[in-house]
């Protein structure tokens, strides 16, 4: 969708992209300041595959400050984004035929990575109605005697679904039953929560050995290309994901490595701010959403997505007389009609909604909302 709007904005049409998972903000100063201290150091070569041990040991740190987590440095593995950790976990974990445990809906490259690992995707399926949460009860129906993995996001993307202390307690309880299952805790949008204090599924004890801890730079620190991700875990799989990355990119780059050290050395103030600005789209999105007649849409507690419920569209012919089949077609009439470009969600594994980014000015997010109730008025 991305790619189809600047494609329509290159022949002169002003689109509104609220289809990208990044913020609009700006790195913070003083860790563009450390990757140019780092430039003019010279730390041109190459790193340890798993990352510089002073990042490795700023990492531990940041999840025992603030997350009250104890890892050690040779726990932790720096990767190319949170993105290059996933995979590096889910290649060393899954074996071909093993299932890993998705609730939907997910994060686009989860069902396609385990397909890398030529493992299945079992999807648990929620919906707007429970919040988007899963309950113990639909995870225990979906654990076989195949069940390798889990893989969950809190917050979520796309939904903006904030798992409570008590709810991912619940979920406990059912893995204690399974000791030989792990969970990816996949934290990236940790501190663009609303709810309160971020609660990682590693803080119960009786599993922490088990979960696999998945963040990075990207959304927190505005640094998507910048290109720093982590998984934290027990030893053996963080040997395995240091192995694996030895021969695939031998680390992320150096600048940006010192960058990280700064970042997790220095002031959350940047980020506090940045979630201050994302509370206000958010209520203000929400506000503008719940008038469209139609769309069914609950509160995210974080991240910068809404994912409305849009089927009611479903059935209901364009101008040109072409019926909306889908909500792939309702992301493509929005586009072209209305002019703003959003993610069908059919993507995230769920049919029914479309997801809507709010990383955007306040103005263009009024705009857009304001485009989308028109285009979606003229559907019959
Ligand atoms: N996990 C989730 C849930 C994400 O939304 C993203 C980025 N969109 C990533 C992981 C990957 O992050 P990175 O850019 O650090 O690879």
């Amino acid at each position: 969708m991305a790619k189809l709007g600047r494609e329509l904005a290159a022949k002169g049409v002003d689109v509104i992209s609220l289809s990208l998972g990044e913020t609009d903000f700006y790195t913070p100063d003083f860790v563009k300041d450390a990757a140019k201290k780092a430039i003019d150091e010279n730390y041109s070569y190459y790193s340890p595959v798993a990352g510089y041990p002073d990042l490795r040991k700023a990492i531990a740190e940041k999840l025992k400050r603030e997350n009250n987590l104890d890892y050690t440095f040779d726990q932790i593995v720096v990767s190319t984004g949170a993105k290059q950790a996933l995979t590096n976990v889910i290649l060393c974990l899954v074996n071909p035929g093993d299932e890993v445990i998705i609730p939907t809906p997910y994060w686009v490259s989860y069902s396609e990575l385990v397909k890398l690992g030529e493992g299945e995707s079992v999807f648990i399926d929620s919906t707007i109605e429970s919040d988007f949460k899963i309950t113990p009860e639909e995870l225990e129906a979906a654990i076989t005697p195949k069940s390798k993995l889990f893989m969950f996001s809190s917050p979520n993307n796309p939904t903006g679904t904030v798992y409570t202390y008590d709810e991912l307690a619940a979920l406990v309880k059912v893995f204690e039953k399974y000791p030989d299952i792990y969970i990816i805790s996949d934290e990236i949008y940790e501190h663009i929560n609303f709810t309160g204090r971020h609660v990682s599924i590693a803080e119960f004890d009786s599993i922490k050995d088990r979960v696999i801890i998945i963040n990075g730079l990207s959304k927190a620190y505005a640094m998507t290309g910048w290109r720093l991700g982590f998984s934290a875990s027990n030893k053996e799989i963080a040997n395995a994901c240091d192995k694996l990355q030895s021969q695939v990119t031998s680390g992320t780059c150096s600048i940006t490595q010192r960058a990280g050290v700064a970042a997790y050395h220095g002031s959350l103030d940047s980020v506090h701010e940045m979630q201050k600005v994302f509370l206000e789209r958010r209520n203000l999105v929400f506000d503008l959403l719940k008038e469209i007649p139609g769309m069914k849409v609950n509160l995210p507690g974080g991240a910068f997505y809404f994912f409305p419920d849009v089927s009611s569209f479903f059935g209901k012919q364009t101008e040109d007389g072409e019926v909306i089949q889908n909500s792939d077609d309702l992301a493509l009439y929005i586009l072209n009609t209305g002019h703003v470009a959003v993610v069908s969600g059919d993507a995230f594994g769920d049919p029914k909604s479309i997801r809507i980014s709010y990383a955007a000015s306040e103005d263009k997010l009024r705009e857009a909302a304001l485009r989308i109730k028109n285009a979606l008025a003229k559907l019959k």
